[in-house]
C-alpha cells in the first residue's frame, strides 16, 4: 500500500518546475492505492509503460487514456496514481469537485488555462477526471452542455507546440455516451473494475486491519464466504461487486463500534 507518507517522500524528491497540485492529488489518494488484485498492479504498470512512451517516444507528442468503470472503482485515485508516478515537472486535475458554481464560460476558461499552462512544461500531464459530470451530462432527456463538450474535444485531441509532450488521462463512468459524444480516438483504454471477488475483499480488510485479531477476521470472512460471497464474479448469482471506495466507506462505518463489526460489514455488504 502506498500511503501518505511515501508521497510526502516522492514529492520532496521532485522539485516541481511548473507546479505540480500536491494537495490536489494527495486529496485523492488520500486512502492510498491498496493492491487488492493483480489487476491494481496491471493497471498501474500499463500506466508506467504509457507514461515512458510520451517520454520517450518521437512520434507520440501526445497520448491520451481513457480509464473508465462502475462508481467508486477507483478511477480518479488510478489516474491521480499515474499522474504522480511519471514525476513529469507538470501534473494537473481538472475536476468537477473544484468547478462547483462555476457557469459554462468559466469552466472552459479554467479548462483551457491547464491546457496552456502545460504546454509550458516539456513533460505534461493532465487528468481530465470524469468527463460526464464537467460536462454537466444529465440523463434525462441527454442534456450537456455543448459549449463545455466543445472545448474537451478540441484541448484532448490539439496536439501540443513542438518539443512538448503530454499525457492526459480521462476517467468516465459513462463510457457508452463518450463515443456517442464524439470522443473516440483514445490512443489507449482502461477499464477499472470493481471488487468481485472474496479474496480481494479478504486482502482489503486486512490492509485496513478493520478486525483486531486474527480470529475475528478468520470469523468474518466465514461469515462472508457463507453469504455467498465467495461466488465467481461469471456466476449468474455472484453478489459481490463494490467499488472500493463504497468499500472502504463500509469498513469506516464498521470499525465505529468496537462490538459486532463483523456482522455490521456483512450486513452493509448484504445490502447493497
Ligand atoms: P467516482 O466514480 O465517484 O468518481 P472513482 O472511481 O473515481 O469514484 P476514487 O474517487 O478514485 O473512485 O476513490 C477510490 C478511493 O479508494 C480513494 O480514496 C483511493 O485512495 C482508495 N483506493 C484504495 N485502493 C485503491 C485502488 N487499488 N485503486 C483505486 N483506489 C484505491
Ligand atoms: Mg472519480
Amino acid at each position: 500500500m502506498v500511503n501518505r507518507g511515501d508521497f510526502l517522500h516522492a514529492l520532496e524528491e521532485v522539485k516541481p518546475a511548473f507546479g505540480v497540485s500536491e494537495e490536489e492529488l494527495d486529496a485523492v489518494i488520500q486512502n492510498g492505492i491498496i493492491r487488492f488484485d493483480g489487476i491494481v498492479d496491471e493497471l498501474l504498470r500499463s500506466g508506467g509503460l504509457i507514461v515512458e512512451q510520451v517520454r520517450t517516444s518521437k512520434r507520440s507528442p501526445v497520448v491520451n487514456v481513457l480509464l473508465h468503470g462502475p462508481p467508486g472503482a477507483g478511477k480518479t485515485a488510478l489516474a491521480a496514481q499515474i499522474a504522480q508516478s511519471s514525476q513529469f515537472p507538470f501534473i494537473k486535475l481538472i475536476t468537477p469537485d473544484n468547478m462547483i458554481g462555476m457557469g459554462e464560460a468559466q469552466k472552459i476558461s479554467a479548462i483551457n488555462k491547464v491546457f496552456v499552462d502545460s504546454y509550458k512544461s516539456p513533460l505534461s500531464v493532465v487528468v481530465v477526471d470524469n468527463i460526464e459530470r464537467l460536462i454537466e451530462w444529465s440523463p434525462m432527456g441527454a442534456r450537456f452542455s455543448n459549449p463545455v463538450l466543445q472545448a474537451l474535444l478540441v484541448l484532448i485531441g490539439r496536439r501540443p507546440p513542438k518539443d512538448r509532450r503530454l499525457l492526459i488521462i480521462a476517467t468516465t463512468s459513462n463510457r457508452g455516451i463518450l463515443t456517442d459524444l464524439g470522443f473516440e480516438e483514445f490512443n489507449q483504454v482502461m477499464r477499472v473494475p470493481p471488487i468481485t471477488s472474496l479474496s480481494a475483499l479478504d486482502y482489503v480488510l486486512r490492509d485496513t486491519k478493520l478486525f483486531r485479531t486474527k480470529e475475528d477476521h478468520r470469523e468474518a470472512i466465514e461469515m462472508l464466504r457463507d453469504a455467498g460471497f465467495d461466488r465467481k464474479a461469471d456466476d449468474p448469482k455472484a453478489r459481490l461487486s463494490i467499488g472500493i471506495k463504497r468499500l472502504l466507506s463500509l469498513i469506516e462505518m464498521a470499525r465505529q463500534e468496537p462490538e459486532g463489526v463483523a456482522e455490521r460489514l456483512v450486513a452493509a455488504l448484504m445490502d447493497l
